[in-house]
């Protein structure tokens, strides 16, 4: 029976909280997703996000006012069929990002004019071919990011694109002396990070030749296991005799030779 009494006390509490003046309060009402029904028509807009966020009445809010709002539906996964058409792009970007969505939808958001929005379905590795072709740079970056139609995007004008591929380790023997520094960072720590790529020294008339990087050693020093400017491991040495026949020598017998 006392504890009866406890509870109808704190639901009375909760009614007076949930009528107060104070936006802060009601906020963290809503928050707990309590009270929600009250809340549905709340004149804030904060307090509104907070039933949305907790999955109540989600259609009620499809056309409301503010943006965070309908925003905070589609983070839900909801609505992508009127949200898609949001004035918003911020609205349309989550829609992008959170909703599961239709071909059709997901062909209407490639085509979006914001390039927040096109960049995110780029990301989810949609439409990539005619996203390959964007007008924004920050659209072909995530393109990039998925490795796909790498060799069309090698000659792009964007550095940052460039630089994307050499985080992909594409082509890194062209992009570790691009004119932009930032793709030759990336290409360099691709290098780096993997360990195990592997070049091979090729013994020419005055220099040994980075297979990978064609960075130049003089031939009178010796070789290291690593290429100075590329990092990758050296697995072998080539000689090249010949035009026609290149000799393979172990490392470990180059060593003992030199
Ligand atoms: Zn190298």
């Amino acid at each position: 029976m006392e504890n009866y009494i406890e509870i109808e006390k704190l639901k009375n509490a909760l009614i007076l909280c949930s009528n107060s003046f104070d936006d802060n309060v009601r906020i963290t009402i809503a928050k707990q997703g309590l009270c929600l029904d009250k809340f549905v028509h709340d004149k804030n807009p904060f307090v509104r996000r907070a039933v949305v966020e907790n999955g109540y009445q989600l259609d009620l809010f499809l056309y409301d006012e503010d943006m965070m709002v309908r925003k905070a539906i589609a983070k839900q996964g909801y609505g992508a069929n009127i949200l898609i058409y949001d004035k918003e792009y911020k609205v349309r970007k989550a829609v992008a990002k959170y909703c599961k969505l239709y071909n059709d939808q997901i062909t209407i958001l490639a085509k979006d004019p914001a390039p927040e929005v096109r960049a995110e379905i780029a990301k989810r590795g949609e439409k990539l071919t005619l996203l390959s072709k964007d007008p924004n740079e920050l659209v072909r970056v995530e393109v990039a990011k998925h490795g796909y139609r790498l060799k069309y995007l090698l000659d792009d004008p964007s550095p940052l694109v460039r630089a994307a591929i050499a985080s992909k380790g594409y082509c890194l023997e062209i992009l570790l002396n691009d004119k932009s520094e930032i793709v030759r960072k990336n290409a360099k720590l691709y290098a780096y990070n993997h360990a195990d790529a592997k070049s091979e020294w090729v013994l020419e008339r005055n220099n040994f030749r980075c297979l990978n990087c064609n960075f130049k050693l003089d031939r009178t020093k010796t070789p290291s296991k690593r290429c100075p400017k590329c990092n990758f491991v050296m697995c072998n040495f080539i000689e090249i005799a010949s035009k026609k026949k290149k000799i393979k020598v172990n490392w470990l017998l180059f060593f003992v030779i030199s």
